[in-house]
């Protein structure tokens, strides 16, 4: 299955309906979750984690109705970058940093790298992608600015943040997040946009709910220390397939959805 064609172009139309019908079953998970918990509809926005899919299926998500997608991978940006970037001029979309392309009759359709970034791929994805969720330390960070001084572009970054403390998982440390949040939004050619969070894998709702409850305070911290290069920072990443209820529920801003609008993965 590694051996999938990720740029392959062309899916039946049962797929493509299966797809279809995930989209709107996960809108409209969301816009109930906005209603439950008293947001205004619209609050949310729906990212769809498109690793392991192939360009026809993420652009038949994009038919039905997704306006952001993210990738894990390095190779599969490269791998998919020129024909998702056609196939959505074709639908009146600018991918990712096509929209800096003075394109002014394209509507944006934000593109994010979502996993986690080796200091050696950063100039394989600047190209392509508009926001990188998995920024989790400094040097990191102070790579990506570098870069994109020289592009002569903004990157826009979200801090991960390890909210469950589980040791898979990238992601700074809670308490340290408000501190370097201050230090990443400092650097030239980058733009902090907000937090990402990856939900605590057990059962506990409580817990789940715990995790994602405290990067909106430390949001919500960030914005409230007038400090002028942290005012962008309103994003909260946070909920998946299975606890993007809950998320909702604790202030997300964006899901990460995955596996409830293109089915299980066949390979990680
Ligand atoms: C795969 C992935 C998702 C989506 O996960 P699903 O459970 O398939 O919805 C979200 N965020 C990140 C960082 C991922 O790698």
């Amino acid at each position: 299955m590694d051996h999938k064609n990720l740029a392959n172009e062309t899916i039946d139309d049962a797929r493509a309906r299966s797809i279809a019908d995930g989209v709107h079953r996960v809108l409209d998970g969301i816009a109930e979750a906005e209603s439950r918990s008293g947001r205004k509809a619209g609050s949310v926005r729906l990212l769809a984690a498109t690793k392991t899919r192939d360009v026809g299926e993420i652009m038949a998500a994009i038919d039905a109705g997704v306006h952001m997608i993210g990738e894990n991978r390095p190779q599969e940006v490269d791998a998919k970058a020129a024909g998702l970037t056609r196939l959505c001029m074709e639908r009146g979309y600018a991918l990712g940093t096509a929209a800096d392309a003075q394109r002014h009759d394209l509507v944006p359709l934000p593109f994010h790298l979502i996993g986690q970034l080796q200091s050696n791929k950063i100039n394989k994805v600047l190209p392509y992608v508009t926001d990188i969720e998995s920024v989790d330390h400094l040097s990191l960070a102070q790579k990506i600015a570098k870069r994109a001084e020289a592009r002569g572009i903004t990157v826009g970054v979200l801090l991960e943040v390890n909210e469950s403390g589980e040791e898979s998982k990238s992601g700074c440390d809670p308490d340290e997040a408000v501190d370097l949040a201050a230090d990443v939004a400092a650097l030239p050619g980058l733009e902090l946009r907000g937090l990402m969070t990856i939900g605590a894998h057990v059962d506990d709702e409580a817990t789940i709910r715990r995790g994602f409850a405290h990067l909106r305070e430390t949001r919500d911290t960030l914005l409230a220390s007038g400090d002028a290069s942290l005012a962008q920072a309103r994003e909260l990443s946070m909920g998946m397939t299975h606890d993007m209820a809950y998320a909702i529920e604790e202030g997300s801003t964006i899901v990460r959805v995955g596996t409830a609008i293109f089915g299980e993965r066949a390979f990680i």
